[in-house]
Order: structure tokens, then sequence, then C-alpha cells
């Protein structure tokens, strides 16, 4: 080893070695000895390995060795862990340059060792100054409302989502208490202080109020400071989420098409209404609506038109009602209206004939004038029923009573209601046996032509007397066997009874008759009712022309053509069409041009307004000149007085029919009346 060498090495500013073969010291410096804490001579008798952490060394020394075969220089450390193992057992973080160096051809590793124990703790500081700097640009763009506090709930510090979403600067909020921006009052410790006691970091609802005043619903978690007592409340405004949580909630609990409490949210309304009126000792009203013939409006004009007949009618009757009642729709066409807190002498016939009232003023949608009615069930808390499941059904039967003692109107729960009750439910149920064991018949009302003064026709008219249940009107029973599919059942035999019962009255009286038969909307579709029209004609000999079928307007009124196209099949088979009870729905005169129609039948309750000889009824006078316009006959209904016949000759109305005439009578005394029955 040169001295020359060993005198650069001493002058060397950073600890050297060097290495033989063996991993032998064989020359150290100075710095070398006050780096790693060795004397000169102790240093001289380590070896490499000595130097290095015991973790280190068996991979060094395998490294160590194949260096010596292929040297080359080579810096370690920089930019990973490297340690050196001082004398007292401490470790010291080093970067270590190798150069591979040859003496008198004996290879030798010089090593310089530099001590970055400093170098590192600068670097850790400005790592620290750095993740500060991180630290604060997170918090200020965090889209989190970021608030700490001191122990008694001041503001130390906020962010800029903080000072966004409670519209103060930050400079506003410092020194502020949580308390002045908390829109519900937090509990208190004794001393005053707010309790920040939520402070495990569970998120919990909560309500800030921003500096406008208004309130904003948050999630805020807090978490205690270490050391100084603080508090950091971090949040995050969660008002549309509220919004979406409510708009839920209100879809579970509303009619979708009036926006109306449905039966979930009336039940609720119910509960709670009871408890109230427990306390107070007052009652609650709760009454069940049903629109009268609705499904005719839903049936003839479409759904769409029956939705918006609802609306207008849910608006309606929210018109009605005082601000604490509710108007709750069930479904279909059927609302319950709750009226609370009712004086015991409160005028609730008065209200009701209201609601009545407005119910039937007519609403126009699409064009179409409509005018429903609207049968009533009344019942009254705790009176009639001590629950809602139990009210909402009397309200029912007293509803069924409403409709079947004339409809539009309201009826009252009786408890005596519930035995007639019983046999009432099975409406349906009769009806179908009646229909299997021949209960039904059909009355022949006469028809009278003006001119002639000779009947010549008759509408077959639906009869059900019941073993049990006693007469029950049509009115009553063509409405269950619609709801209950057995109106084509119905319909068919009617058509097929009358054309028979026809072909034997006019055999026997000696000249054609006409008959008119009643056809429900729902008869109307499909074209197997065609064929049936075609067979009983054929079965009972009946001329096409001697066939009048009755519709109701409102099939007219029904988008799609296949209604058109139904009638215009009727009619090459040589059958009339005439539209029954005229006037009193939806259409008008000029709208049927668009349909093959032969014949008008004005409703009788046009024909009852005619009083006295110089009564004006427009509307009659109207309907007569444009039919015959048209070119279409004219049949009045509901004659009964010699002054409504002759208000309707002077007119030019072709017939008519009436108890003036002839109720509908039984097929064997048809051919009596014919013969007797006329008008001069
Ligand atoms: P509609 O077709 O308008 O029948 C005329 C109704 O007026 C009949 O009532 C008849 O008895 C009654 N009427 C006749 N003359 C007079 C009168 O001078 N004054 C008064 N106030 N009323 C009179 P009805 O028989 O109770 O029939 C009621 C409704 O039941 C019928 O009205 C018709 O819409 C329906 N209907 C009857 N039979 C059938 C049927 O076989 N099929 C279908 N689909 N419906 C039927
Ligand atoms: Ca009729
Ligand atoms: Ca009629």
């Amino acid at each position: 080893m040169t001295d020359r060498l060993r005198l650069v090495i001493d002058a060397a500013p950073s600890a050297m070695i060097v290495v033989n073969g063996a991993g032998q010291v064989v020359v150290a410096n100075s710095e070398a000895e006050r780096s790693f804490g060795y004397t000169h001579d102790e240093l001289l008798a380590l070896r490499v390995e000595d130097l290095i952490p015991s973790r280190f060394r068996g991979h060094h020394d395998a490294k160590r060795e194949a260096y010596f075969v292929h040297p080359d220089r080579r810096g370690m450390g920089v930019g990973r862990e490297l340690f050196g193992l001082r004398k007292d057992g401490t470790e010291m973080p080093v970067e270590i340059g190798l150069n591979p160096i040859e003496i008198d051809d004996e290879r030798f590793v010089l090593a310089s060792i530099i001590d970055i124990t400093e170098r590192l703790r600068g670097q850790a500081a400005e790592n620290a100054a750095r993740d500060d700097v991180l630290r604060r640009s997170i918090l200020d763009t965090i889209p989190f409302c970021i608030i700490a506090t001191d122990a008694q709930g001041q503001v130390v510090t906020a962010n800029p989502a903080a000072e966004s979403l409670l519209g103060y600067r930050q400079e506003e909020l410092v020194g502020r208490s949580i308390t002045e921006i908390d829109a519900v009052e937090r509990a208190r410790y004794s001393d005053g202080t707010p309790a920040l006691s939520r402070v495990d970091g569970d998120e919990g609802e909560w309500t800030y109020r921003h500096k406008d005043g208004r309130t904003i619903p948050v999630c805020e978690a807090i978490v205690p400071l270490e050391g100084d007592g603080g508090f950091i409340l971090v949040s995050y405004d969660i008002a549309h989420r509220i919004e979406a949580r409510e708009r839920v909630e209100h879809m579970a609990t509303h009619d979708g098409l009036t926006n109306l409490p449905n039966r979930s949210l009336l039940l609720r309304h119910l509960d709670h209404a009871f408890e109230a009126v427990g306390e107070a000792q007052g009652q609650v009203a709760l009454l069940l609506l049903d629109l009268d013939h609705f499904k005719r409006v839903n049936d003839s004009l479409g759904h769409h038109i029956g939705d918006e007949l609802l609306v207008v009618i849910a608006e309606r009757l929210l018109m009605c009602v005082r601000n604490d009642d509710m108007v709750a729709r069930l479904g279909g066409d059927e609302f319950v209206v709750v009226m609370h807190d009712l004086d015991p002498g409160a005028d609730l016939d008065q209200r009701l004939d209201e609601l009545l009232k407005a119910v039937v003023v007519p609403v126009v949608v699409h064009g179409y004038e409509l005018a429903v009615t609207v049968s009533i069930g009344a019942t009254l808390y705790p009176a009639d029923g001590d629950d809602p499941a139990s009210l909402l059904k009397h309200a029912d039967i007293a509803m069924y009573a409403a409709k079947s003692t004339g409809r539009n109107r309201v009826r009252w729960f009786e408890h005596r209601m519930l035995d007639d009750n019983n046999g009432k439910l099975s409406l349906s149920a009769a009806l179908r046996q009646a229909i299997d064991q021949d209960e039904l018949s059909l009355a022949y009302q006469p028809q009278v032509d003006l001119a002639s003064g000779l009947v010549v026709g008759v509408e077959a008219l639906a009869r059900w007397n019941s073993p049990s249940l006693g007469p029950v009107p049509p009115d009553q029973f063509i409405p269950v066997a619609e709801d209950g599919g057995m109106i084509a059942e119905l319909g068919d035999w009617a058509l097929r009874t009358a054309c028979t019962a026809l072909a034997q009255v006019q055999a026997e009286l000696g000249r054609p008759l006409r008959l008119a038969v009643n056809v429900s909307p729902r008869q109307l579709r499909g074209e197997a009712w065609l064929s049936e029209i075609a067979d009983a004609l054929e079965a009972s000999g009946l001329e096409p022309k001697q066939l009048e079928v009755e519709i109701t307007e409102g099939i007219l009124i029904e988008d799609h053509g296949d209604v058109v196209a139904m009638l215009d099949s009727l009619r090459s088979l040589g059958v009339s069409i005439v539209v029954d009870d005229f006037g009193c729905g939806y259409s008008s005169l000029a709208y049927l041009t668009k349909f093959p129609i032969d014949k008008i039948k004005i409703d009788r309750s046009f024909v009852q307004e005619i009083t006295s000889p110089h009564d004006e009824a427009a509307i009659v006078d109207a309907i007569i000149v444009m039919a015959h316009a048209l070119g279409m006959a004219v049949v009045a209904e509901g004659v009964e007085t010699e002054i409504q016949e002759t208000y309707l000759r002077e007119r030019g109305c072709d017939e008519v029919q009436g108890y003036r005439y002839s109720p509908g009578v039984p097929v064997a005394d048809v051919v009596r009346i014919a013969q007797q029955v006329g008008c001069s």
C-alpha cells in the first residue's frame, strides 16, 4: 500500500476504508474512526462485515466476493436504505462509494462512507413542510365542510367548503361559537359549552343555519383533536339526499295520478286523528265517495279522459274541505274525505250537499262536456266504528246503499245496513246463478209512431226477479254484469230471446214490428258479437231491418276505428243503429255525423222537463231539427203525459215510448197491447 494513497485517504473529509479480498480492513482514515467510534488499531482488526448491521451481513458477503471478481466503480445507498454499525451498536444511515484499486497486483476496494444522518434530518423537515402544504391544499379543495373548534366549541379555523356552505367568510367564522351555526339546539354541558358528544367519528344528521337564515341539512361527523380538547367537525350538505328520500316517501304514500294521499297514508292519518279525538271527545267524519257510472266514461271515452276527469274531481274535493281535512284516493273512482274538529252541532249535511254540488258541475275534457255524479257513504267516528278498517267498511256499505237508492246522494251508515249488506255483497254471485237458472226475463215496451198512432216496435228490457232478493232493477244488475264479465252472455241471451219472442208476436199480430235491444259498450268488443246477431236473426227468421241496436253515445267517442268498423258491418247486415239516452252524454249532434247512425233517442230527462204546453224545451227542439237535417229519425223516451206527446208531435218527433202508452210488459201481453195502444 503506497504511502501516498494513505495520505490522500487520511486527508479525505469523509470516512474511508480500504478492504482486501478477504474482507479485512487494511486502511482506515480518522474520519472513519470518528464515524464508527473505533480507534485506528481496532478498525484494522475488523472485517468489513463488522461495520454492517448483522441483518445485512450475509447478503453483503456474497456481494463482496462477486465484486472482487468483476469490480467496477459503484455508488451504494443513494435512494435506498443502507446502514453502518458503530462500535457502540448504534446504526447510522450511510451512502457508500466503492472504487476497485490494484496495488502490487493485489486487488483492494476503497470504500468511502458518508454519514447522511444530518442530510436525512433536513429532508424529513422538508417532507414535513411539503406534507403541510399538501394537507392545506386538501383542506382547501375537499368538498367537505371542515371546521376546527376549541374545547369550548369556538371556531378556530374552517376550510373554503365551510365558507361556501355556510355563507360566512373564514374570518367571520373564526371566534364564532359552533352553536351560532347550528340550526338545532345542541346539548350542552352544565358550564354551557356545547356537548360535541358525538365524538366517535360516526356520522349523524344535523342542521346548520346559513348566514342568510335558511337551514342546511348536513351529515356531520365530530372527531376530537388530540391534546387541546378541541374538535374537528366534518360535514356535507345532504339536501339532495333528503329530497330524494322525501320523493320516495311521497311516492309511496301518494297516488300518482291525483297526488292525493293513498290508502296507506289515509290509514296512518286516521290512526292519528282518532287518537287526537280520543283526548278531545270530538268526532271525525269519514266519507267514502264513488263516482257514478265512471266505468262508462272509461269504457267509452278511454282511460286518458277518465284519468283527467279524476284529476278534476280530486281538485274539486280539495276545494270543498278545510285545511286540516284530508282527501285521499283509494284507487279507481273511489275517494275518501276525512273531516276533523267537528263541533257536536256541526251542519255536516250542508257540507255534504256542497260536495255533491261541486262534483256535478260539468267538466270539459278534450272537448267533451262530462257531468258525473257521486254517491257518498258517510260515517262518524266513534259512533259508526272505532278503528279505520271497520269505519271504512261501514262507509263502503253506506255508499252502496246510496248507489242502490238512486245515486248522486249521501247515505249515512246505519247499523241495520250490516244485515242488508250480507245479501248484497253476493249480488254478483246471485246474478251469475240467475243467468244459469233462468231467473232473468225480458219485458217489452211498445214504441208508437206519432204520425200513424200505431205501435211500430218494442224495446226489450231485461228483468230480474230474484227468489231471494226480489225484483232487482236493471240499473243495478247491468253494471254488476258488466263488471263481473257476464254482460256478453246476458246480452246474447237477451238478443236471442227477444228475436224469438218478436217472431212469435208478429205472427200473432199479423204485421211486422221492429225490435230494439240495448247493447252495453263492453259487448261491442270483438267479432263474435257480430256473428251472434246474424245467428239470432237467422234462427228467428226476423229481417235484419227489423232489428235496432241501442248504444249509448259514449261508445262513439272512443278513439279507435274499431267501433266505426263494427257499426259499419252491423249496418251492412241491414241492422239499424240507435243512439240511446241522447243529450245527457258527451257529444254534440254534429259530431255524430261521423258515425253510421239511423236514429236518435231523446233521453227521458229532457222529455220530463216539458210540463206545460207553453214550455220551451230548447234542447229537444234542437235535437229534432238537427237529427232530421242529418237524415236520422227521432224517438223520445219517457213520455208520460199528453202535453209531452203534443209538444213532440208539433216539433215533428217521429216516435214516442213511455208509460203514457205502456210500461215494459211480458211477451204474453205484447200482442194485446199492440192492438189496443196507440195515439190519435
Ligand atoms: P234505457 O235503455 O234508457 O231504458 C229505458 C228505461 O226507462 C227503462 O228502465 C224503462 O222501464 C224506463 N221507462 C220507460 N218508459 C218510461 C216512462 O214513461 N217514465 C219513466 N220514468 N221511465 C220509463 P229499465 O227497464 O229500468 O232499464 C234501465 C236501463 O237498464 C235501460 O235504460 C238500459 O240502459 C239498461 N238495460 C235494460 N235492459 C238491458 C239489456 O238487456 N241490456 C243492456 N245492456 N242494458 C239494459
Ligand atoms: Ca234503451
Ligand atoms: Ca234510454
